[in-house]
């Protein structure tokens, strides 16, 4: 039998296309699971309240998504985005469907009619009904633009609603079809930063490591132990948890959330270790587990982007 050696590029070459590069959201489960994630965490959560309104919330997302429109990209559309290493549903370009504002209103109504709801909860709810069209220059801000001020109480809300634009459009692509850019920490369908990662360990993403976006829920692969936000890796990375810190991924004890921090660009990300714990859900398990945050603040790190829920003065995610 001749056997074939390969050399370096051609077995770099040959992982590549033998990990999956990117992971397309479930329209039936993204929300539903997000959901059922939350309110579980709120079981023994200090922050219970806080999580139990976030599964209001997505359950709301959930009903929305269903039947919710997307215009995808055409093919021309999708070569000019590929030929100029932009992502094809950019959250700063790509039109919004007009109904995104019905699934804002049907998330503020599904939120206003719980029993026991905070009186601020309601006024934010109305104000947000009064804004009307103005409201689209709040999810212009949230999506980016810089001039424009964000209303970090009603941010909760129009994100909700723009993540079900988005998961609408980034569900329907062919996984296989998406193109990489050429910066690895944003997401290559809208351009999005990720609000945390995920250790696989469903075949065929066993054991890799893939970015979770915090608009559009495309998750994208990325090798492990290296800094999301800049590139670097080796001495830079450390892991840190509740239970330790260390220099290897599965130094910080046997967390099933660990944060990624890296020492050239201060910030770090969390990473969720699906063999650990299967429910891990990004944007859940990232809200709920707020005490390694605060350890990480202690630690002079700053978040290398926000969580879509939790939008603070701070942080523009
Ligand atoms: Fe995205
Ligand atoms: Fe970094």
């Amino acid at each position: 039998m001749v056997q074939r050696i390969l050399e370096r590029g051609q077995i770099e070459t040959l992982a590549s296309h033998s990990i999956p590069r990117v992971r397309v959201p479930d329209r039936a489960q993204v929300f539903a699971r997000r959901a059922q994630r939350l309110r579980a965490l709120a079981a023994s959560s200090p922050i219970a309240d806080y999580l139990r309104f976030c599964a209001i919330v997505a359950d709301a997302q959930h009903a929305a998504l269903a039947g919710f429109p997307a215009a995808l990209p055409d093919a021309a559309q999708l070569a000019f985005a590929h030929e100029h290493h932009m992502p094809p549903i950019a959250a700063t370009a790509w039109p919004r469907e007009p109904q995104w504002r019905d699934a804002l209103s049907s998330i503020c109504a599904a939120v206003a009619t719980q029993p026991g709801i905070p009186a601020e909860a309601v006024r934010i709810v109305e104000r947000i009904a009064a804004a009307g069209a103005a409201i689209e220059a709040q999810a212009d801000a949230l999506l980016g633009r810089r001039d424009l001020a964000v209303d970090t109480a009603a941010a909760t809300f129009v994100m909700a609603a723009l993540q079900v634009n988005w998961a609408a459009l980034s569900s329907r692509f062919d996984a296989d079809e998406v193109e990489p850019l050429d910066v690895p920490g944003v997401c290559p369908l809208c351009g999005s930063l990720p609000v945390a990662s995920i250790v696989a360990t469903r075949a065929p993403y066993q054991g890799h490591r893939y970015l979770h976006c915090g608009l559009c829920a495309c998750e994208w692969h990325m090798v492990r132990v290296q800094c999301s936000q800049c590139g670097a890796d080796g001495k830079d990375i450390v892991y840190h948890s509740l239970l330790g810190a260390g220099d290897g991924d599965e130094a910080a004890g046997d967390a099933p959330v660990r944060a990624e921090s890296c020492a050239k660009c201060g910030t770090y990300r969390k990473v969720l270790y699906h063999e650990k714990d299967p429910q891990l859900e990004a944007v859940a398990d990232d809200l709920a587990s707020v005490a390694l945050d605060v350890l990480l603040a202690g630690e002079g790190y700053a978040r290398a982007s926000g969580n879509p829920l939790l939008w603070t003065a701070t942080e523009q995610g």
